[in-house]
């Protein structure tokens, strides 16, 4: 059972009118669902309500057609039409035994409201400050256009409490929820009593806080979410001044929850930031108030956790990703089942589905997101309907997941590994610069292993066909990975690179990680997949003294970074170590004494003198050991085998996430009746109105 020094993040904690069972709080995260789609979110929530958490929250709620943030898909709360599923929500965290939170937000000058084309508001005449640089203005808010917006969240407060809501949020972080905009002097110039100084720029969420309590009545909590530091000095919110707002409006919310600068610095990665990289923003701010304050850190560590109660710094334990993660995060602790905590490796895959607008997905938890729609739960697995024995050959994420979800469900399970370690592509590229923590990946599952008496793992184990076809087994996987090309073809060319006499050394990104160094000091990255390797790889050699060039057709390094929030801190990074890099342009050509680059618009030509290459551009599958299986199929029935699949990277290569989730999705499918249906998922579609204009 739990060990005592645990007890602490026990103890229920009052929450104005409600309480919370223990300190574990899900703060409000995004998760791609939204209003498309509802049940899935109801049922994901209620898993985590289930795992221990006290309070759940949803994602931020658009309150009004103004705070239309397409195309990112968020809840809405714009009428009574949204409340039904709404309230499934709340009941779903009800039926877990949690509180139910919503994020109520008017997104201001975030929401060009490309969906409703209604103008967005703000505190002045300015660009909207999305992502996406959309070609449109908010208009700076007149008097009747405050009391509208006041009117508009006094409404959705009312809809939220008919939802069954038990905690509501008054949003003024993250430069998202529009009363940041307000707060901050970089957005706010105006000259009534709504701007200049701070105190009138604190008058809107003052007056809003106050409407908030007013309509809820007692009926529910009202939090407060506000950005302690915009980190970007004199212009915008600093921590001084949230010192002042929070002494200003101390008792007003019931709840403080403090956010740090934008999305891009309170959901940081752990390639730049580490677990409880906030406490230094957050301490002192509790001391302001006697209502109880929550913050995030990445926490998955209970020690760090019962330092941050115990230090006086938080009295809830926020968490969205190590929720995501984890959901039972809570109940594991409580149970003392600390080695099961399937840590949170701070890679932002969750976050870029929200980018991508599609549902989540999570590295570690493969039924992220799958909870409704295949019914996955993230630690409960059907028993095994067979005897049957499954041989899976590759231990990196793919074949790991698979044996653990395999040997979970009961079946005997042999994982063979050619290498000496486990754990494939990730053990190798969580060796990389700021990559660390991505071993949790491999080192869960070790774990996880190590408790099934039916697996058995073999290293240094390479399996071919004549092993399969000798050792009888009625089912086998075939997870034995990817490897990069060295001849150029990426989504530039599509066919190889000529290679000319004398050309530059070529290597890979697997040479690299394999320890291998390019001869000579010069050295061209080229990055045509566009993710984070290209930039790693860049700056770690950079950072061991090559003259490193990183050339790239996208107009960014890492460009795919943009959705995991790291776009900036890459860039930062990889200038720092040195590296020039050449925006825009492509590799077309080897020649003798280095390469020829060209401007992807111009196709303006350069010379560009080195020592070697690296192609960072595409990967093709290890498949024969599936190929030769197929191949021998008229030897199947004899050797006794039924099946044989190729999962993760060795099926198509893709992402440490796909790669876990293609291992799941092989053991929840072994010798289950498939449905004859075209969509392997339950999803939701649109009603119809019943008539057309
Ligand atoms: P994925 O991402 O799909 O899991 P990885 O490349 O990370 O793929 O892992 C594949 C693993 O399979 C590697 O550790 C590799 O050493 C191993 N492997 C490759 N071929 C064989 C084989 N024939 N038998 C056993 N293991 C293999
Ligand atoms: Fe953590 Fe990555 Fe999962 Fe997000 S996707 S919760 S960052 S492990």
């Amino acid at each position: 059972m739990r060990d005592p020094r645990y007890d602490v993040l026990f103890e229920p904690v009052r929450i104005g009118p409600v309480t919370a069972r223990n300190r574990f709080f899900q703060v409000p995260h995004c998760n791609g669902m939204g209003y498309r789609d509802p049940s899935a979110q109801a049922a994901m929530r209620r898993v985590k309500a289930e795992g221990g958490w006290a309070v759940v929250c949803t994602e931020q709620v658009e309150i009004h057609p103004t705070s239309d943030i397409t195309p990112f898909i968020e809840l809405r709360l714009w009428d009574d039409a949204d409340i039904p599923a709404l309230a499934r929500i709340s009941e779903q965290i009800h039926v877990g035994g949690a509180l139910a939170g919503i994020e109520l937000a008017h997104n201001g000058m975030n929401s060009p409201n490309l969906y409703s084309r209604e103008v967005p508001l703000g505190p002045a005449h300015l660009p909207v400050a999305t992502w996406t640089y959309d070609p449109v203005q908010a208009r700076a808010m007149t008097r009747a256009d405050i009391a509208d917006l006041r009117r508009w969240h006094r409404a959705a407060v009312g809809r939220a409490l008919t939802a069954g809501f038990d905690l509501v949020y008054v949003y003024a972080g993250h430069a998202l929820g529009g009363l940041h905009h307000f707060l901050s002097r970089r957005y706010n110039d105006r000259t009534d009593e709504y701007g200049g100084s701070l105190e009138n720029r604190v008058r809107l969420l003052r007056e809003i806080l106050t409407d908030t309590r007013e309509a809820v009545d007692g009926r529910a909590a009202v939090a407060c979410r506000i950005t302690i530091d915009e980190l970007i000095g004199e212009p915008g919110i600093t921590a001084a001044e949230t010192h002042d707002i929070v002494g200003m409006l101390a008792e007003l919310p019931d709840l403080w929850d403090f956010v740090l600068g934008s999305w891009e610095d309170d959901s940081v990665t752990s390639r730049f930031g580490p677990e409880a990289g906030q406490e230094q923003y957050v301490s002192g701010l509790k001391r302001l108030t006697t209502k109880p304050v929550v913050g995030v850190g990445r926490f998955t560590s209970p020690d760090t956790m019962v330092r941050q109660i115990r230090a006086g710094i938080l009295d809830l334990i926020g968490a969205a990703r190590p929720s995501i993660a984890d959901p039972f995060l809570p109940r594991k602790i409580e149970t003392g089942d600390l080695a099961g905590i399937r840590e949170c490796i701070g890679c932002n895959i969750c976050v870029s589905d929200d980018f991508t607008s599609s549902p989540i997905r999570c590295t570690q938890n493969p039924s992220m997101g799958e909870e409704f729609r295949r019914g996955w739960h993230p630690e409960r697995i059907a028993p095994r309907r067979t005897d049957a024995r499954v041989l899976v050959a590759g231990a990196g994420p793919a074949g790991l997941e698979a044996a653990r979800a395999l040997g979970q469900r009961g079946y005997q399970v042999v994982l063979a590994e050619a290498r000496r370690e486990l754990g494939g592509r990730v053990a190798r590229e969580s060796a990389l610069p700021g990559l660390h923590a991505w071993h949790r990946v491999v080192e869960y599952r070790e774990q996880q292993l190590r408790r099934m008496p039916n697996v058995t793992t073999y290293l240094q184990s390479p399996i071919d066909a004549d092993d399969v076809i000798e050792y009888g087994f009625e089912h086998v996987v075939v997870a034995t990975g990817a490897r990069w090309r060295a001849d150029g073809v990426g989504r530039w060319h599509t066919s190889p690179l000529p290679v000319p006499d004398g050309a530059p050394q070529i290597l890979t990104p697997d040479d690299l990680m394999a320890g291998q160094r390019p001869d000579g000091e010069q050295v061209v990255v080229f990055d045509d997949d566009h993710y984070y390797l290209g930039g790693v790889l860049a700056e770690l050699l950079g950072a061991s003294g090559y003259r490193v060039r990183l050339v790239t057709p996208a107009a960014h390094v890492s460009a795919w970074t943009a959705n995991t929030l790291e776009l900036v801190r890459i860039r930062q990074r990889v200038l720092k170590s040195g590296v020039q890099v050449d925006l825009n342009r492509v590799l077309t050509g080897l020649g003798p004494a280095g390469v020829i680059t060209s401007c992807v618009f111009t196709g303006e030509q350069q010379e560009v003198g080195t020592d070697a290459v690296v192609m960072v551009t595409a990967r093709l599958p290890i498949d024969a050991l599936g190929a030769e299986l197929d191949a021998r199929k008229p030897e199947w029935a004899g050797a006794g085998l039924r099946s044989v699949r190729v999962i993760g990277d060795a099926w198509a290569p893709a992402t440490i996430a796909a790669a876990v989730w293609s291992g799941r999705r092989y053991a929840e499918e072994l010798d289950e009746p498939q449905a004859p249906v075209s969509v392997p998922f339950r999803r939701e579609v649109t009603a119809l109105a019943p008539d057309l204009p």
